[in-house]
Order: C-alpha cells, then sequence, then structure tokens
C-alpha cells in the first residue's frame, strides 16, 4: 500500500465515521461540566477509552503533588472531586514517535440562560454548527482526536508509537489538569491539543494572572456616608489603576516579537465583583476578581511584583484605602506564556497533514489567551501543537463550532497522528 492510498483511507474513514463523531459530541456536550462539575465527562470519556480497548488510568488529583510545580495557580474551590484521565494506545511495533494528545472538558459558566438561543447544553446543530456551551471550546475537538484515532483503526492501520489520550480540567481556570498528567509521568515526543484556532497553529500565547482586590470598607448608615468609607466606590479606583497598568504592558508588549503585530494584546478583565450587604448601608466590602495576561518571557513573580505595587501605589493616593490598604489574593493561574519553538519536526509532519487536507501551509496564530500547551513545552521541553476548528462566542451566548471545520481538522489530525506516529496495517 502506497503513502497516497494509506493518506486516502485515513480521510475516507474519518468521513465515514463523521455522524457517528457529532452524535458523541453531542452527548458530551450535553455534559454541564463547569468546573467541580467535570466528573460526568471524565466517565464518558473513560467508557469510551475502555471500549476502544485503550488501557485507562483514572485517578484523584492530590492538590499537594502539584503545588510546587511550574505554572501550578491557586485552588480554592472544592477538589475533592478532581479527576484526570488518561487512556494509553501501546504499539505492538515501536517504530515511530509517541504523542500525547490532549483535550480539556472543563467549560465556563453560561450566564444568564434568557440570553441563549438554545439551552447551553442541549446542543443543537443548524445550518452547518453545533450549538452548546463547550461545542467549540472545546469538546468538539477531544471527541475530534478520539475519532482521528478511530479513522486510523478504521482505514486498516495502526499507529507504531505509544500514545496517551488524556482528558483534563481546570483548563479554564488554572491548567492543574494538564499539570496533573506530567506529574503522573506522562510523557511524550510531541503533544497535540485541538483548541479550536480557526484552522490556525498557535505560535505564540500569552500566559494569564488571576488576583482577587479584597477592599474593606467602613459601614456606616448611608444618612453619614460622610463618615464612612464606600468599599464599592474605592475599588473602582484601585480598577482605574489597573487600567494604567495595561496600557503599560501594551507599551511593553510592543517588542515582543510576534505580540508586535498586534494593538491590544494585553487584556485586562475586573470579571467578577462582589459587595456590600444592603442599598441603604454604605458597603463594608467588595471583592473584584480579575483576569491579566503577561507576554511570553516575562516572568509570574515579577509581574505579580508589578500588580502588588500598582495597588499600593492607587491605595496611597486615596482618603480611606491609604489607612486602610487593600489586599491582593491570587485566586487562579499563574501561568507563563509560551511560544512554540525547537519543534521543526513535529511541526513539518503537521505541516504534511495540513497540507493534504486544506491546500497550503498552515498560518500562524498569536493568541490573546492561553492554552495548557505550555505545561508541555516549558515544564518538559515536549514541542506543543495547538490546532483546531473554527466557531465562535466561546465563553459568550450562543457558542458554536463549525462542522465543516471541525471535519478537515479531524482529517488534519488524524493524517498527523499517522505521520508523526508511524501506521503499519493491522
Ligand atoms: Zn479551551
Amino acid at each position: 500500500m502506497n503513502a497516497i492510498d494509506t493518506k486516502q483511507k485515513i480521510l475516507d474513514a474519518v468521513d465515514a465515521g463523521f455522524d457517528a463523531q457529532l452524535a458523541t459530541t453531542r452527548d458530551f456536550v450535553a455534559i454541564p461540566s463547569t468546573r467541580g462539575a467535570e466528573g460526568p465527562c471524565q466517565d464518558m470519556i473513560g467508557d469510551l477509552l475502555r471500549q476502544r480497548g485503550y488501557e485507562v488510568d483514572d485517578w484523584h488529583i492530590d492538590v499537594d503533588d502539584l503545588k510546587d510545580l511550574r505554572g501550578f495557580g491557586p485552588i480554592e474551590h472544592d477538589f475533592s472531586k478532581a479527576r484526570t484521565v488518561v487512556g494509553t494506545y501501546r504499539p505492538s511495533t515501536n517504530a515511530g514517535r509517541s504523542l500525547i494528545l490532549q483535550g480539556h472538558c472543563d467549560v465556563v459558566p453560561t450566564g444568564p440562560l434568557e440570553m441563549w438561543e438554545t439551552p447551553p447544553f442541549s446542543p443543537v446543530i443548524k445550518d452547518g454548527k453545533m450549538y452548546g456551551r463547550g461545542a467549540c471550546d472545546m469538546k468538539s475537538g477531544t471527541i475530534g482526536a478520539l475519532y482521528a484515532l478511530d479513522a486510523i483503526k478504521a482505514a486498516g492501520l495502526k499507529p507504531t508509537a505509544r500514545i496517551h489520550f488524556q482528558s483534563v480540567i481546570e483548563e479554564e481556570s488554572t491548567g492543574v489538569g494538564a499539570l496533573s498528567t506530567l506529574q503522573r509521568g506522562y510523557r511524550a515526543d510531541a503533544c497535540l491539543i485541538p483548541e479550536p484556532t480557526s484552522g490556525k497553529m498557535v505560535r505564540s500565547q500569552v500566559g494569564v494572572i488571576w488576583f482577587r482586590l479584597k477592599v474593606r470598607g467602613h459601614p456606616v448608615h448611608v444618612f453619614e456616608a460622610g463618615s464612612g468609607a464606600n468599599a464599592i466606590t474605592a475599588a473602582y479606583h484601585l480598577i482605574e489603576a489597573l487600567q494604567k497598568l495595561e496600557i503599560e504592558w501594551n507599551e511593553r508588549a510592543k517588542s515582543d516579537r510576534y505580540f508586535k503585530a498586534l494593538t491590544h494584546p494585553i487584556n485586562f478583565n475586573p470579571g467578577i465583583i462582589k459587595g456590600g450587604d444592603w442599598a441603604s448601608s454604605v458597603p463594608a466590602w467588595c471583592d473584584v476578581d480579575c483576569r491579566i495576561a503577561i507576554l511570553p518571557g516575562w516572568s509570574v513573580a515579577d509581574c505579580q511584583a508589578e500588580i502588588r505595587s500598582c495597588v499600593s501605589a492607587a491605595a496611597r493616593d486615596h482618603r480611606f484605602l491609604s489607612n486602610n490598604p487593600p489586599e491582593v489574593e491570587w485566586s487562579g493561574f499563574l501561568s507563563e506564556g509560551y511560544e512554540l519553538k525547537d519543534s521543526a519536526e513535529a511541526e513539518a509532519a503537521f505541516g504534511k497533514a495540513f497540507a493534504a487536507v486544506y491546500g497550503g501551509a498552515v498560518q500562524d496564530l498569536v493568541f490573546t489567551a492561553l492554552t495548557d500547551t505550555r505545561f508541555y513545552g516549558l515544564n518538559y521541553n515536549i514541542p506543543s501543537l495547538c490546532f483546531g476548528a473554527s466557531g465562535a462566542a466561546m465563553h459568550g451566548f450562543n457558542e458554536y463550532v463549525d462542522l465543516d471545520s471541525l471535519r478537515k481538522s479531524t482529517k488534519a489530525t488524524a493524517l498527523f497522528i499517522a505521520e508523526w506516529c508511524g501506521v503499519e496495517k493491522v
């Protein structure tokens, strides 16, 4: 069998399996796997892997095992049910290069349900798109990778290198799920994460820091508001100061070789605000949960120090805060940026797969969000590719994945696995 036949057989097998792939994707998207509730998704992945004959490792994550590792971010919520699931394929002939395929099954909250056209966890296919929370980011990618492996088998072939199929949690808040696979000992010659990248290859991605501003005011009845201190308005003063830090960091970003092409790569977001207890009481407290990006090569510790000093300086020129300094708490991501490099072999293999499906060369994506690739690349020098389908409204309302793009990215994934791991006849 020649190489062209092999390719065509795999591509045909992806087409033949696509309806089944969509049905599985729909079942997976239907699970409301927000943070802390990923268990049923992990059960489903474990079952899918076992049905296919993979060796399944399903374990509880112990934060103590991870807390000293590079890239760890603090966990604040109940972590007692946190699990990682890895399915391993072991080849009978070891000839190719090993591979990690990784997807995250956690999704972000839906926001107000009435703002969705169809319920977020009742996935609907319409006009070539699948709608639902997580349909795009990134449940369709995870299931796509599984069906890419299925297509190789359906084509009468089997990979000639070890493959780990990894389903992780917490990608949207710390990345500790991915970190747990490395702590457990899973390694490979390359990693592919099929996040929805619109058919581009992530070349460089930001890091992210999460922090909480804790402002404590002085509660009094509103009739004597002048003698109190309003924690909510004081928090706004700090937010404005951090917006200035955002401007400063975007200036600094102009010297980054990839991010200089973007007008505003560093985004600061006050994402959650809570405070006060009563409309007629001057609020005694306000907590603001924030996210800010940093660039590859920037030290997380240095950026944390800058955030602290920005907040302290703003507090010093505020009537109330100067005597009641706010606290800064680290509340999730403490992540470095990651640039894909030293990955020529993996990129060459992927380039062949891409050309066969899309034609031409894959374009780079300079990404203002982060992905789990950083752990593989930074902590263990594993070239870590991020490539996947197109879609829209990730983290918004009416999130969808474009199904034609999903079919193509599944094909590219399948050909990449065959190219990288090698295949032989069953
Ligand atoms: Zn994602």
